[in-house]
C-alpha cells in the first residue's frame, strides 16, 4: 500500500480535518505517483466507509469492532498499528484534530516510526518527501525530512487544505479484521462534551475587533470592549482569549471556531497563526494592529499598523467617541 490516509468521524459523517488530510493526500499521491487508500473504523466506520467510497481512492478499508464503538486511545492506537503492519502503507495521513493528538503518538511509538505533526504543506524533492510546519509561534517556517526506513506519520494541521478540493470517484469497501484484546484497552473515555448553544453570532456582523494574547491580560479586555461599542462592533477573539475563559466559546474565530466575513476586521494583538487566519481571511477590509512588524497577520492585512494596542486603543475609541 502506498497512502493510507486514516478517517476520523464525527456525528456518523467524515470530520472536516480529514477530508482536508485526504485532499493533502490526494495531491501528495499525485506528485509521487502514489495511491491513496483510506480507513474508516470506530462508532459508524460503516457510515464512514459508505462515504469514503465516493471518493477518488483506490480502496476503503473498513475495520468493525465492538471494542471501537467508543473512544478509546489504547484501542484506536492498536488498530492502526494492526492495520499498518498488514497494509505497510509507505504514509500514514491523518488530519491532526484535538482527539488524534491524543492517540497518533501512540501509534508512532507502538510502530517505532516518526511522527509529523501539525504540518501545512508538503514538498517533494527529488524522491524526498519534505513536510513543512510552523515553529517559534508562526516566526519561522520548517521542512521536515524522515529518514527512517517504512512508514512515516504525517498530522496534517487544520485548515492546511481546503476540504472544498477533495476530489470524488467510486472505490470498493475491504473489511479487514483486527484482533483487540479489551484486557489491553486501559483507557475509556466519557461522552464528547457538547458546546453551549447560543452566544453571538459573528457570521452576520458588519464590523469585528478581534482581540489575541497580545491584549496582555484579562483587565485590559474593558478597553476593548469600550472600543467595540464606539465602533458599533461585536467582538471576537483568537482562541488563547477563549481558552483563558475571558471570552465565550462563541467568540472564537478560526478553524475550531467561527469563519467570519464581516466589511472590517480589526486583528488586535492577533499573530496570524493559519488556524486564525483560514476563519476571516474572507473579511472585505482587514486592519491588524501589532508591535511585531513581522507577524503573519500582516501578509492578509489591507491595513497594518506596528504598534502597541494598549496604546493605541484606548487613543481610537476616544477620537472615535468625539466624532
Ligand atoms: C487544532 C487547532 C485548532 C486551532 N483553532 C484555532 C482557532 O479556531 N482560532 C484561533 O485563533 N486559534 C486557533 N488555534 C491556535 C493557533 O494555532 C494560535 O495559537 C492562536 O491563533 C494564536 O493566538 P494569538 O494570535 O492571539 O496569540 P499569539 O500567537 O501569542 O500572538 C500574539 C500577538 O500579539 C502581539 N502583541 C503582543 N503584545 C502586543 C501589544 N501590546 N500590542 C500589539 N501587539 C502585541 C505579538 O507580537 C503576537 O503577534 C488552533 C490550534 C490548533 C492546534
Amino acid at each position: 500500500m502506498d497512502i493510507l490516509v486514516v478517517l476520523e468521524g464525527v456525528n456518523g459523517t467524515i470530520h472536516r480535518i480529514s477530508k482536508e488530510a485526504l485532499v493533502a493526500a490526494q495531491a501528495l499521491g499525485k506528485d509521487i505517483n502514489q495511491k491513496v487508500s483510506v480507513l474508516a473504523f470506530g462508532k459508524d466506520s460503516a457510515n464512514l466507509s459508505k462515504e469514503a467510497s465516493g471518493f477518488n481512492v483506490n480502496e476503503v478499508i473498513l475495520v468493525e469492532d465492538d471494542n471501537l464503538n467508543s473512544y478509546s486511545a489504547d484501542a484506536y492506537a492498536e488498530t492502526i498499528k494492526q492495520v499498518v503492519e498488514k497494509e505497510s502503507p509507505n504514509f500514514v495521513i491523518m488530519g491532526y484534530s484535538y482527539l488524534v493528538r491524543d492517540f497518533f503518538p501512540k501509534v508512532s511509538a507502538r510502530l517505532q516510526k516518526p511522527l509529523i505533526t501539525d504540518v501545512i504543506g508538503y514538498k517533494t524533492d527529488g524522491g524526498k518527501t519534505l513536510y513543512t510546519k510552523q515553529v517559534i509561534h508562526g516566526k519561522l517556517t520548517v521542512d521536515i525530512e524522515s529518514k527512517v526506513e517504512g512508514p512515516v506519520l504525517v498530522g496534517f494541521q487544520s485548515a492546511a487544505y481546503s476540504a472544498d478540493n477533495l476530489e470524488n470517484g467510486s472505490a470498493e469497501i475491504r473489511t479487514v479484521a483486527v484482533a483487540l484484546d479489551s484486557a489491553q484497552l486501559k483507557t475509556t473515555s466519557e461522552e464528547p462534551f457538547q458546546e453551549e448553544s447560543g452566544g453571538v453570532d459573528l457570521t452576520a456582523a458588519d464590523k469585528i475587533i478581534s482581540i489575541g494574547r497580545g491584549v496582555g491580560k484579562e483587565e485590559n479586555m474593558p478597553m476593548v470592549k469600550d472600543l467595540a461599542v464606539a465602533l458599533k462592533a461585536e467582538i471576537g477573539a483568537s482562541r488563547p482569549i477563549v481558552d483563558s475563559g475571558w471570552l465565550p466559546n462563541s467568540h472564537q474565530v478560526g478553524s475550531s471556531g467561527q469563519s467570519v466575513t464581516p466589511n472590517l476586521y480589526l486583528a488586535l494583538g492577533i499573530s496570524g497563526a493559519i488556524q486564525h487566519v483560514v476563519g476571516m481571511k474572507g473579511s472585505k477590509n482587514i486592519v491588524a494592529i501589532n508591535r511585531d512588524p513581522d507577524a503573519p497577520i500582516f501578509e492578509v492585512a489591507d491595513y497594518g499598523i506596528v504598534g502597541d494596542i494598549l496604546e493605541i486603543v484606548p487613543k481610537l475609541t476616544e477620537s472615535l467617541k468625539n466624532q
